[in-house]
């Protein structure tokens, strides 16, 4: 149960002492930055290092980083990284051994330590971490290093005040405003943040970030881990009607900006009952196998493990790599393919995602983020695909 907080108000420069409380407490802050002319997420230490004045531009296969007019620090959507690389990472070693004189000695992963607060988590991010929390925490089989990383996690959400031509959270009823699932959630206004709380957690941070911020107005020398030590700066005080009233424009803003849509009253059961329609094959031959939109999903969880020994034979680590269903050698079973051409793999993909997901894990497989409409080389639309499939399906 969360003590109920009003939402506080406080000005952008004061975000910093935000990211100096966590960074004292021991996390590794990740937050949007800009790297190879995307917003990407990575380590920061400071707000100079957020993407003031970008916005993204996306279609189906293009995204391009513009300038805005103004110097909003999270005036853009979402990019090619999700937070899943932070509690699923890419690639980690499972075990090693090592030879010894005495024989192979086994060396098993020691607990991960590693504490991260993530700044900046949109709401179908959110629904996608609760989704990963269930293929990975709620089975009969935990993963120990998704445990352990995620009961860590700090989550600092800011709410939407734009939407690109490929989101369709509102369909997907994950966004745009952050519900739940955070431990403290942020509105951006022309000048500040709204700050509302969502976890005893996220209380007790907002109250030393409070502390400190107003003694830093009052001149009163603070703790930071960054240059912008004694700076003097606005106080902090619960928001104003007017606030509030700019924060929910804000956030309408988004909703209105929401074209895309995909009708999900007859998923599941549309999909798996339409096997052999004429779509899989017209997809098939437009889709590339290159498996980006597996990459680039929030969700989506396959993995693969594989021994790689080093040259001298004296040293083999079991390494879980992300894999996906678009790769052949992924269904290789028996001796064969079990899904040996790209059709079959575009639509393994898609009903499992929108249909069988929901038998194994009572929920859709996908948030509405939009990714894999993105960053799909060929611009295929998962909305379209759909919606291409409803037309003249079997009932
Ligand atoms: S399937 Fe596409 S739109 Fe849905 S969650 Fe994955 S990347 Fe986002
Ligand atoms: S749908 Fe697009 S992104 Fe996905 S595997 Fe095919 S070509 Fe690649």
């Amino acid at each position: 149960m969360v003590t109920p907080v009003s939402p506080i108000y406080f000005a952008k420069s004061q975000l910093q002492f935000l990211i100096d409380v966590l960074r004292h407490r021991g996390y590794s802050v990740v937050g949007p930055t800009v790297d190879q002319e995307a917003i990407v997420y990575s380590e920061i230490q400071s707000i100079d290092q957020l993407p003031q004045g970008w916005t993204d531009e996306q279609a189906p296969g293009h995204y391009r980083l513009k300038k805005r007019d103004d110097e909003s620090l999270f005036g853009f959507v979402v990019g090619p990284h999700s937070w899943k690389k932070y509690l699923f990472p890419p690639k980690t070693t499972l075990l090693s051994a090592e030879r010894t004189e005495s024989g192979w000695q086994f060396i098993t992963r020691s607990a991960d330590t590693t504490k991260f607060a993530l700044l900046g988590v949109r709401a179908c991010e959110l629904a996608a971490m609760r989704i990963q929390d269930q293929v990975f925490l709620d089975g009969p089989y935990q993963d120990p290093l998704y445990r352990e990383r995620r009961e860590q996690l700090f989550v600092i959400a800011v709410n939407c005040t734009q939407a690109a031509s490929t989101c369709f959270c509102t369909s997907m009823k994950t966004g745009p405003r952050c519900e739940k699932g955070f431990d403290l959630a942020l509105t951006e206004i022309d000048s500040g943040f709204l700050c509302e709380v969502g976890s005893e957690r996220g209380r007790e941070v907002l109250d030393v970030f409070v502390n400190l911020a107003r003694r830093a107005s009052e001149g009163t020398s603070v703790v930071s881990n960054t240059d912008n030590d004694n700076v003097i700066s606005p106080s902090i005080d619960d928001a104003t009607p007017e606030q509030l009233r700019l924060a929910e424009n804000a956030r309408q803003q988004a909703v209105a900006q929401i074209t895309k849509h995909m009708e999900t009253s007859d998923l599941p059961g549309l999909l798996l009952s339409n096997l052999d329609h004429p779509r899989w094959k017209d997809v098939g031959e437009r889709c590339l196998s290159c498996t980006n939109c597996t990459m680039v999903c929030p969700t989506c969880f396959c993995s693969s493990v594989t021994e790689v020994r080093d040259l001298n034979m004296d040293r083999v680590e079991r390494e879980r790599t992300w894999d996906s269903c678009f790769n052949p050698d992924f269904s290789y079973l028996g001796g064969s393919l079990v899904r040996n051409d790209t059709a079959s793999r575009y639509r393994q993909w898609l009903t499992h995602k929108l249909d069988g997901w929901h038998a194994q894990f009572g929920t859709s497989g996908c948030v509405g983020c939009g990714r894999c409409i993105t960053w799909c080389p060929v611009g295929i639309d998962i909305t379209e695909e759909v919606a291409a499939i409803r037309e003249g399906a079997s009932p």
